[in-house]
């Protein structure tokens, strides 16, 4: 299957069910970004709460 990537997500987590595999981007519309601490100061403190783990490992996917 092809996704069409979205070039205005930026994306490298390619353990992601929602990542283009072929390009460094989301395929989804849009995200949603939260966190995980009360008072986040990095970047480490910030998810995406859109991530989907991925099944698929080199175009096969595992029996779920
Ligand atoms: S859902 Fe989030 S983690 Fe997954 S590919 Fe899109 S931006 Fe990356």
């Amino acid at each position: 299957m092809e996704n069409k990537a979205n070039h205005c997500i930026h994306c490298t987590v390619k353990s992601c069910a929602n990542h283009a595999k072929t390009s460094n981007y989301c395929v989804l519309d849009t995200v949603s970004i939260g966190t995980h601490e009360c008072h986040p100061t990095v970047s480490q403190c910030v998810d995406c709460e859109s991530f989907v783990l991925d099944t698929c490992t080199d175009g096969k996917c595992s029996v779920k």
